[in-house]
């Protein structure tokens, strides 16, 4: 386990005071690691849970070369180029019900789709392509078939031995559905991440509290739950922390016995005249950076006991940022996942962005099929780092790289689509 003067000493022109999106994902990459207990589960609740053990195929996958169509299995090596091939119908395949017994030149096997080809065939000639020719015979045009078409073969998806699905690949359906395919009952994941949170500041009113001068409803505390949901984190919801020291110093020691990791927003902000920071340093051992960003800039980074802290800034679209930017992808690492970063999208800019270079710049966009079948991106109105109805209507981030100045209309851009995340 590295502390943070450890990392930061690893790492290339590290400035807590500027430091970059990329700079600040590869410390954290540095920081977490995954948890290391791990359960069995069956495949109804392994869905979105990631694999701690490669899975080896025990069986292949189809088990028999099988039909991929209704129709007619016969041996494809009696196709001619130009003439109607005519065979005698010996008889039935169903899925499940295999037809016993070989088939010889000139005849041919009724057979549908999964049923398993008979001896002597390689190929099937689809229902709709035949000729009829009388009772128990029947014709396959020429020049429709070429031997082993319409047959899957043995193993074709999955062979027996291979590696199906490595660990720290997240289930999917279509994961989960593979792995039944195999026959296999349950897998081994990774134990749930356990992930603490609440919201500092004495302006944060809870539910359900009256209205107040000068006090804002939580919504940081709702929206991080649903991002942790998401993930499929069991939440620890602590509500509102008051700017209280002792309040603070019961809420992150409670935490951090209980949870992997700690999120808390608020209160990290340069001249932030609260406790909240203080008490990060007194019980811990935490950075706190100015990320070279917008939305966000403020956070604080590090461990308290043996969780994670991450100190998101107070502002609600800042949280959600922050959160998509660098505290996914270190939850996911801790989850045990390989795949942690989301795959950007490139879009053309419906309008002009004034950027800054030097910093990356977050933009909440809808992204948009053009008439010409292109993707587009245009932002939702106000960014404000506050204002949560534009990140409502957005549908990804409209990512400004560190190094890219204005954009102009036409512009290709990048976009973290929001997909299962938000
Ligand atoms: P801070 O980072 O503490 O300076 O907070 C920045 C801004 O975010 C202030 O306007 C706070 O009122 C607001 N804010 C902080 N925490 C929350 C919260 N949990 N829900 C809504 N707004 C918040
Ligand atoms: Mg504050």
């Amino acid at each position: 386990m590295k502390s943070i003067a450890q990392i930061a000493a690893q790492l290339q022109g590290y400035d807590p005071q500027a430091l970059s999106a990329d700079a600040v994902n590869d410390f954290l990459a540095r920081l977490v690691a995954p948890v290391a207990e791990t359960e069995q589960v069956g495949i109804f609740d392994a869905l979105d849970r990631v694999l701690a053990r490669d899975i080896v195929s025990p069986v292949s996958v189809p088990p028999h070369d099988n039909s991929a169509m209704d129709g007619y299995a016969f041996d494809g090596a009696q196709l001619k180029p130009s003439e109607l091939l005519t065979l005698d119908v010996v008889g039935t395949a169903l899925a499940g019900k295999a037809w016993q017994g070989s088939v010889g030149p000139g005849q041919c096997v009724k057979i549908m789709t999964g049923a398993i080809m008979p001896a002597g065939t390689d190929t099937v000639v689809p229902q709709e392509f035949i000729q009829p020719c009388g009772e128990g015979r029947m014709a396959v045009p020429p020049k429709l078939l070429q031997p082993g078409d319409n047959r899957r073969l043995k193993g074709e998806d999955l062979r027996e031995g291979q590696p199906a699905l490595a660990k720290g690949a997240r289930l999917t359906p279509a994961a989960c559905g593979l792995i039944a395919s195999l026959g296999l009952e349950s897998v081994e994941v990774h134990r749930r991440l356990r992930v603490a949170y609440f919201s500092t500041g004495d302006e944060i009113l809870s539910l359900g509290e009256p209205p107040r001068e000068g006090a804002v409803y939580d919504s940081n505390r709702y929206t991080v739950f649903g991002l942790l949901k998401r993930l499929g984190c069991e939440v620890i919801d602590m509500g509102v922390v008051r700017d209280d020291p002792a309040l603070l110093e019961a809420a992150f020691s409670d935490a951090a016995a209980k949870a992997d990791a700690i999120i808390t927003s608020g209160g990290v902000s340069v001249g932030e005249a609260d406790y909240t920071k203080a008490m990060m340093k007194k019980l811990g051992d935490v950075a706190f950076w100015k990320i070279a960003m917008r939305p966000g800039r403020p956070m604080a980074v590090g461990r308290i006991g043996n969780a994670i802290l991450f100190g998101l800034p107070g502002n609600p679209v800042a949280v959600m940022v922050t959160f998509l930017a660098f505290v996914r992808p270190a939850l996911l690492r801790m989850m045990g996942s390989t795949e942690t970063q989301p795959p950007l999208l490139k879009a053309r800019s419906a309008e002009p962005i004034r950027k800054k270079a030097g910093r990356t710049e977050y933009q909440r966009g809808l992204v948009t099929t053009a008439a010409d079948g292109s993707l587009q991106a245009r932002t939702t109105g106000n960014q404000g780092s506050g204002v949560l109805s534009s990140m409502v209507q957005s549908n990804g981030l409209i990512v400004l790289h560190h190094a890219q100045g204005n954009i102009a209309v036409g512009d290709e851009v990048d976009v973290m689509m929001f997909d299962g995340a938000i």
